[in-house]
């Protein structure tokens, strides 16, 4: 379906409970029709809260001095492991801070193989490490990952720049490098965006729409805007909208990019269930067919705190039991053993392959 800059705006303003249906119940028969009735699960296991960068939103934030460092290790990671493979999960992602320099490209690669060898191959693995060389993200695949999130957080420069420190470590365009070398090494590609972020616009989320259509991504995952009370964002708190309203506005986006890019993978987000405590369930019900459980040793999990009010005291396995009863009575079911790549990454492979032969 094609949309318009106006009909996204149109189908974006929040307020009237018929067109959110209307967007709701499309994405959810999209989403049936392209991608299936399976909910993947990736076991989350975010690895350091050791950040080099500054953005401004975020509660581990380099200068938030407040925030307990930490690093995982490898035993607990094994457990993490473990877990996963004896609840049929099909892939683990590894989240951190974004760290460069050797011995943090050494250790994701490390934990990178470790998943690969423990499970005898049979999780998949994907990374979100922010920023990094071509040279590291090749290594990483090698190493057996193959699927990378990094979130544009927002295509409208002017905005971008509002949420970042002006200097050469957080320029927008680097963004939209690390995607383009990310491609190139041969991952399947996500992004995303922040919604709800204060000054943020219609048009501005609109325009991520297209933004994120452009980019053909394989992968979305798009979640609300939380404040983190250790941030320069948080004294624009004033100018937040309601909670109710910033969790309309995301099941909007993600309905809309449901039903424009159909065939992709996109993640019920973590930070909906601050909002309300169905927000995860409901993003399955507008388009998004990822789960991703927090396999993170509970030790650990209490000092990752991107945002206030996280959920961490949710255990994965509680989740899954918990959302695997819900998402019946939608005509949906977890899916077991299985990695639940994007059929849109096959899809662009094999036009390439055919090109390739034609040539
Ligand atoms: N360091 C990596 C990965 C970890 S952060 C990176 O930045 O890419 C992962 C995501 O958390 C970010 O992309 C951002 O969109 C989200 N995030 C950070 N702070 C947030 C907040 N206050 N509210 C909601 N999401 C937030
Ligand atoms: Fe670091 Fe990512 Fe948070 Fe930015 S969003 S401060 S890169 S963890």
């Amino acid at each position: 379906m094609i949309l318009t800059r106006e009909d996204l705006i149109r189908y974006l303003k929040p307020g009237n409970p018929e067109t959110l249906q209307e967007i709701i119940d499309l994405a959810h028969r999209v989403r049936l029709n392209h991608v299936g009735n399976k909910v993947w699960l990736r076991g989350l296991v975010e690895w350091t809260n050791r950040c080099a960068k500054n953005c401004y939103y975020c509660g581990i934030r380099r200068d938030n001095k407040e925030a307990h460092r930490y690093t995982v290790d490898f035993r607990a990671l094994e457990e993490a492991i473990d877990t996963a493979l004896s609840n049929k999960f099909g892939s683990m992602v590894v989240q951190t801070g974004e760290l460069s320099g050797e011995q943090f490209v050494e250790e994701i690669g490390e934990v990178v193989k470790t998943i690969k060898s423990r499970s005898d191959n049979k999780l998949g693995v994907t990374l979100s490490c922010g920023e990094q060389s071509e040279e590291t993200y090749r290594y990483w695949y090698e190493c057996g990952a193959h699927r990378y999130l990094l979130r544009i957080e927002a295509s409208d420069p002017e905005l971008y720049s509002r949420l970042h420190p002006q200097d050469r470590f957080h320029e927008q365009k680097n963004r939209f490098i690390s995607l383009e070398l990310l491609r190139k090494c041969g991952y399947q590609v996500g992004t995303g965006i922040m919604v709800g972020l204060p000054g943020q616009s219609l048009q501005h989320l609109a325009d991520d729409i297209l933004t994120i259509n452009r980019l053909d991504v394989d992968m979305v995952g798009l979640g609300p805007y939380i404040p983190h009370h250790r941030t320069p964002l948080y004294e624009l708190k004033e100018l937040l909208l309601p909670a109710a309203v910033r969790l309309e506005l995301t099941l909007r986006v993600l309905a809309l990019v449901r039903i424009t890019m159909k065939d992709i993978n996109m993640a019920a987000s973590t930070a909906l269930d601050v909002l309300v405590s169905s927000g995860r369930l409901m993003a399955l019900r507008a388009g998004a067919n990822v789960l991703m459980p927090n396999l993170t040793p509970a030790d650990y999990r209490k000092d990752y705190f991107l945002y206030d009010d996280k959920p961490w005291l949710t255990e994965a396995l509680d989740l899954v039991k918990k959302i695997s009863g819900q998402v019946r009575k939608y005509g949906l079911e977890i899916g077991s053993d299985e990695w639940g790549d994007a059929p849109r990454f096959a899809e662009r492979n094999s036009k390439k392959t055919t090109t390739g032969k034609l040539l």
